[in-house]
């Protein structure tokens, strides 16, 4: 987690810094930094909260025009948000800023770094850095970070090197941009889209050396690395608000587009993933790995696969997988769900696959990730740079497409009329997610019964028990409202005894064979004088169990649950907003997990 930028250039550095800093904070907002080479040393700005404190404090201190530095915007794991543990840090000649955690700090610190300043982690890095520094830079890093246990990114400065800055990674992502006369670094895309779309991925092992005129590899020998140079395909409006009060809201509206974009691509007329080269036959078991939204996306997939392609899926929650000692064939195979594809958990899982020799695949929304990089193929969600913190559109494009994968894998156990059905679904499915969002308005009417709420529910069966996670975890997530999902059935074994008078309850019923039950549950909550919200087909009769209907067009079961679930994206979108929550930046939150 966090946001790091570097830059070299004939720009005013703080300002690009601080910008780019804005656009990364998605990944970390508890406090931030930057550090600028000035004519007679190096000069740090630093402070606890928001970027937009740290632009006021960095106005305030009125730095010399000065064209190169690196910036940080943190996501604490060691030490609180403060001022002193805020980034960049500096020990001897050398200030840095980092991303990730360096796990054997502890013992390092007792050997390079007995007394530091601030309780983090990165301190002892720039210490350990400092102490291996003779002059040479390359050497310094590369003799430090072969000490360093755990996950980092490292932008670098030497005082004695001015405008250059030095980086490299392990585990933590990092890209380095090309542009005209200037060259950045950044944890993200989005930062650097206003500049360049021209980046380089350095890989673990290799030093970037960018100054104003040059970006040069070099591997631990010294030799020099020659690196493919990528072009961005994400536009720069992409990482802007559009008019929107909220990423999150302008996220949510894109998904009809999205969801176009990325069915378009595995889809055409007569075949899905007919340009992949991957191969869709599965002799053993499928795994699914992932956490968070994208845990419950593979649960949606769990459900396609297993009622259109009868191969049993076993989901796994990511962070667990490793510690489970799960059972593993060589006919299995793993499939690894990560917006970022940098998501710590989900990536051990995968290296875990691997060596117990089972192929893998990631779905991903991040081109040249960590996970992407790492999977045996990967099969990209087209849904763009998304920034606000819970996701939105990302999570839509993750269960189509793995219901497209589960259509894929039933091959010939659908009839042609059953497979026609579904790429029908596929096909109307951005439009009806468009009626969807023509219900914002209900939905932002419902959101008025929830904000005083302290508890709230949320059921279903089958897919729409996954939906019912999800749902959940978004209102808690951005609202901070507690609420819990249950399988409508389970309430009555326990949690029941919670219900009292005006307890909001919200259920969805799109899996038309179960919807009965659901019924008979939501009339037993109903009963004990609950609040019931229900999102349903247009056509089914509600009155005698709920208090609120949202309703959404009919269609087969499978992509049913996606109109659903973006009218309770909305839900939460404006429980939060009437609450006056920090929608895309909730507490303690970032949006990429790149630690355990
Ligand atoms: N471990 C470092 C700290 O706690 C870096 C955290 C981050 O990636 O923001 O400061």
């Amino acid at each position: 987690m966090c946001g790091i930028i570097g830059y070299a250039g004939g720009r005013n550095a703080p300002d690009v810094l601080i910008g780019g800093l804005e656009k990364l904070e998605y990944r970390g907002y508890d406090s931030a930094g930057i550090a600028v080479f000035e004519k007679d040393g190096v000069r740090v700005v630093k402070t606890q909260g928001k970027v937009e404190r740290l632009r006021r404090k960095v106005e305030r201190a009125a730095l010399a025009e000065v064209h190169c530095g690196i910036g940080h915007t943190r996501w604490a794991t060691h030490g609180e948000p403060s001022d002193t543990n805020a980034h960049p840090h500096t020990v001897g000649h050398v200030t840095l800023v980092h991303n990730g955690i360096i796990e054997n700090y502890h013992d390092l610190a007792a050997k390079y770094h007995p007394s530091p300043v601030s309780d983090t982690d990165t301190e002892i890095a720039a210490a350990v850095i400092n102490a291996c520094y003779r002059g040479d830079p390359q050497k310094a890093i590369f003799e430090a970070v072969s000490m360093f246990h755990g996950a980092y990114a490292l932008c670098v400065m030497f005082d004695d090197k001015p405008d250059t800055v030095y980086a490299t990674r392990c585990a933590s992502p990092l890209i380095v941009a090309r542009g005209e006369n200037e060259n950045f670094l950044a944890s993200d895309v989005p930062a650097i889209l206003c500049y360049t779309k021209r980046y380089y991925l350095p890989e673990q092992g290799e030093l970037a050396i960018v100054t104003r005129d040059d970006i040069r590899f070099v591997d631990e020998a010294g030799n020099p690395v020659e690196k493919e140079l990528k072009t961005a395909d994400w536009d720069e409006d992409a990482a802007q608000k559009s008019g929107y009060d909220h990423f999150m809201l302008k996220e949510i509206f894109e998904e009809p587009r999205v969801l176009e974009q990325t069915i378009l691509k595995y889809k055409n007329d007569f075949s899905i993933f007919e340009d992949e080269e991957f191969c869709f036959e599965v002799k053993g078991n499928i795994h699914i790995v992932a956490c968070g939204s994208a845990y419950h996306a593979g649960l949606m997939g769990k459900y396609a696969i297993e009622k259109l392609a009868r191969i049993p899926v076993i989901t796994h929650i990511a962070s667990e997988f490793r510690y489970d000692d799960p059972i593993l064939h060589p006919d299995d195979l793993v499939i690894a769900i990560s917006q970022s594809g940098e998501t710590a958990d989900t990536l051990a899982a995968v290296r875990l696959a691997k060596e117990h020799n089972v192929r893998t695949l990631g779905i991903v929304n991040v081109r040249g990730s960590s996970l992407a990089r790492m999977a045996d193929h990967t099969l990209y969600t087209l849904a763009g740079p998304e920034i606000a913190v819970a996701t939105t559109k990302a999570y839509l494009c993750q269960v189509a497409l793995m219901q497209l994968l589960a259509v894929k894998l039933a091959g010939h156990r659908l009839t042609m009329q059953e497979y026609k059905d579904m790429m029908v679904a596929f096909e109307t499915l951005p439009e009806r997610i468009e009626t969807a969002l023509s219900f914002r308005e209900t939905a932002e009417n419902i959101a008025a019964r929830f904000v005083d709420k302290e508890h709230v529910f949320f059921m279903g069966r089958g897919q729409d028990f996954s939906l019912a996670m999800e749902a959940s975890l978004k209102l808690k997530e951005i609202s901070y409202i507690h609420s819990e999902s249950y399988a409508a059935g389970e309430l009555k074994h326990g949690t029941i005894s919670l219900i009292t008078e005006n307890t909001p309850v919200v259920a969805s019923l799109t899996d038309s064979a179960r919807m009965q039950k659901t019924i008979s549950n939501l009339k037993e909550v109903k009963a004990r004088g609950a609040f019931v919200t229900v999102v349903t087909y247009d056509d089914v009769a509600t009155d005698d169990f709920a208090d609120c209907k949202i309703s959404i067009p009919r269609q087969p079961d499978v992509t049913a649950t996606l109109p659903a679930i973006v009218t309770l994206q909305l839900l939460s979108y404006y429980v939060a907003l009437q609450k006056g929550c920090d929608i895309d930046q909730p507490r303690n939150l970032a949006k990429s997990v790149t630690v355990e």
